[in-house]
């Protein structure tokens, strides 16, 4: 009988070892697994799927850039975005005022910019172009005056001559796609100019000499200027104009020419509610 109790007491303390095995080992699974993890890792457990919340992003190639900082309070207007929306059109008061003639040229420009276009026409001329500034400071009267010309002359090919007619309104709508609605061209703010390597009657860029936008897209920069409407950027710019450039500055126009951006992507990186 006493024998039988010894192993009736064994084979009971056998099997509290392995159960206490068992169960230990499940606590050890449970308790190896991670509460948090980071960069926004998502944490596994038996039974539970969650994304920790103090997880920071992955950075993305966009914050890993050296961007330069930019006073887009600077009172040169050097960083002013100006766009066909209510938020970004410039007043019909809006003048520069630091306008300077550019030499040789019946049209101005801001004095702040001016040094720098002299010194790119200068660097143009020397690797052999005839630049020519077909266009710099247009006042907001003078936008006007080409926008509405624009539209009553689409308005008179839909056979309406009277600016009160309800249709007229589709004209203007069309004109906006052609020419910019006053208040949102980047020649009231002084500080763009449309530029070509001799003067052409029509403005068909692909009769242009592309080797001298190629010259320019490479060299602007240098002298803070940007290509401002490119093609390939239509759709986030809402314009295609490549013959224009504009002035943002030495370090601010290298940054966007060399990591191909248009200034539309520049300024949505300090502006994060600025959608486009
Ligand atoms: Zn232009």
């Amino acid at each position: 009988m006493k024998r039988r109790k010894l192993f009736w007491l064994f084979g009971m303390a056998a099997l509290c070892l392995v159960l206490f095995t068992i169960i230990d080992a499940r606590l050890e699974n449970t308790s190896s697994v991670i509460m948090g993890g980071a960069q926004g890792a998502y944490v596994t457990s038996d039974t539970v799927t969650f994304e920790d919340p103090n997880a920071e992003a992955e950075p993305t190639a966009e914050d890993l850039l050296d961007w330069p900082e930019v006073d887009f309070e600077d009172p040169s207007n050097q960083y002013r975005m100006v766009r066909d929306e209510t938020n970004f059109l410039l007043s019909s008061a809006f003048i520069p005022e630091d306008l300077a003639e550019i030499p040789g040229y019946r049209l101005s420009i801001s004095s702040v910019a001016l040094p720098y276009l002299e010194a790119l026409m200068d660097a143009a001329r020397e690797a052999g172009f005839t630049i020519y500034v077909a266009g710099a400071y247009r006042t907001y009267g003078h936008q006007n005056y080409l926008f509405n010309s624009k539209a009553s002359q689409i308005a008179a090919g839909m056979g309406i001559d009277d600016y009160m007619d309800p249709d007229y309104q589709l004209a203007v709508e069309e004109a906006r796609t052609i020419t910019a609605f006053p208040g949102s061209s980047e020649h009231q703010l002084g500080l763009a100019v449309d530029l070509m390597d001799r003067q052409y009657s029509s403005w068909v860029y692909e009769n242009m000499n592309q080797e001298f936008y190629a010259w320019l897209d490479e060299h602007c920069a240098e002298y803070g200027f940007i290509k401002r409407y490119p093609t390939k950027k239509l759709l986030l710019t809402g314009w295609d104009e490549p013959w224009h450039y504009r002035f943002v500055g030495k370090e601010a126009a290298t940054f966007i020419m060399e990591h191909d951006l248009c200034y539309e992507e520049f300024y949505a990186h300090y502006h994060p509610e600025f959608t486009f």
